[in-house]
């Protein structure tokens, strides 16, 4: 059976969230690690060009009817669960994705439905309209960016810096956001991201590569960077959540490392 536009994720992306909707499959910004390329979800990215997925009708009019009906239908439990996270399988805030993700959100929003949007996309925020909407609703949207510190290996996304002046403009405008670090692609690199958002931003989750594989990390760095990022913190009120890879890495590999006494 087809998975609807409006679903419960499963694996590393349930950690996001208990509801999920993807509109379009594809992605322009070419991150080198995309999960959508990788592991069990290879093949479900599909091209650089983002489309409209057919099971959200092939177009935004019957993409719409389908996010209202299926929203409609879930709303109480929707709501209970904390929302709708936008979106697994592309960046929902693209050229190419952005009118489809708003006319969702918006009905969202308007019936008083929480919503996440991940992105690394920074030219919307010059869309008024767009502002206002998150603006209006601040106290239901969420606007979490990636950051790796790898500009590298996001060949066509703005680069981290920019990412990360886009949150602070978006937290200079009231407007709630999150920081994704994942994956991390090594610990200082990313122990750096999270230092230079540590003013603004209080919602932090933590993620490794996926598939997960404990070859690509090292456990002292882990050790140190899981440290400093609980110093932080604390001394910080930042709500810092690991996800299981993380978790698990530490946890296992605590158990062989010499250190570890
Ligand atoms: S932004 Fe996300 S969906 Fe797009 S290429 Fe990068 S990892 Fe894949």
């Amino acid at each position: 059976m087809k998975t609807p536009i409006i679903y419960r994720p499963a694996g590393a992306a349930a950690e996001y969230a208990t509801w999920g909707c993807n509109l379009y499959r594809g992605c322009s910004h070419g991150c080198t690690y995309c999960y959508n390329k990788r592991g069990i979800f290879s093949n479900s990215l599909g091209g650089e060009t983002p489309e409209i997925m057919a099971k959200a009708g092939g177009s935004l009019d019957k993409a719409l009817e389908r996010f209202k009906r299926l929203l409609d239908k879930r709303y109480g439990t929707i709501v209970r669960d904390g929302g709708i996270f936008f979106s697994f399988t592309t960046d929902p805030m693209l050229l190419d994705t952005i009118a489809g993700t708003i006319m969702c959100v918006e009905y969202a929003l308007k019936r008083g439905v929480p919503v996440q949007i991940l992105t690394k996309a920074t030219w919307w925020l010059d869309r008024s309209d767009v502002m206002e909407l998150f603006y209006d609703h601040r106290n239901l949207v969420r606007v979490g960016y990636t950051l790796t510190g790898h500009d590298e290996m996001e060949p066509c996304a703005p680069p981290n810096e920019e990412r990360i002046q886009s949150m602070q403009y978006l937290d200079d405008c009231n407007i709630p956001v999150f920081a994704s670090i994942e994956p991390v692609i090594d610990f200082p690199s990313s122990l750096a991201m999270i230092m230079e958002i540590a003013g603004f931003c209080k919602d932090i989750r933590i993620g490794l590569l996926s598939p997960y594989s404990a070859k690509r990390y090292d456990w002292n760095e882990c050790d140190r960077f899981i440290g400093k990022v609980n110093e932080l913190a604390s001394s910080r009120n930042i709500k810092v959540y690991y996800k299981d890879s993380i978790r698990r890495f530490y946890k296992e590999n605590a158990q062989i490392n010499p250190t570890n006494t």
